[in-house]
């Protein structure tokens, strides 16, 4: 069983590369968040193509309606 999830961890790392930050080159890697990446040098984000674009709108409303 731990041996299989192992592996399982294994493959998720395979699959999902790490991306170097297009502004700064090779060797500087963009910081992994749930649902982005960003460059820690240069600020430079990327969102991660998984298309709930609407979420992260919702998520401002939300911010807005906590103001009691
Ligand atoms: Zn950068």
């Amino acid at each position: 069983m731990k041996g299989r999830e192992i592996f399982k961890l294994d493959g998720d790392k395979i699959t999902r590369l790490r991306r170097h930050c297009p502004k700064c080159g090779d060797g500087y890697f963009l910081a992994d968040h749930k649902d982005r990446l960003s460059c820690g040098k240069c600020g430079y984000t990327e969102f991660k193509k998984s298309g709930k674009d609407s979420i992260k709108s919702n998520d401002e409303n939300k911010l807005n309606d906590n103001s009691k």
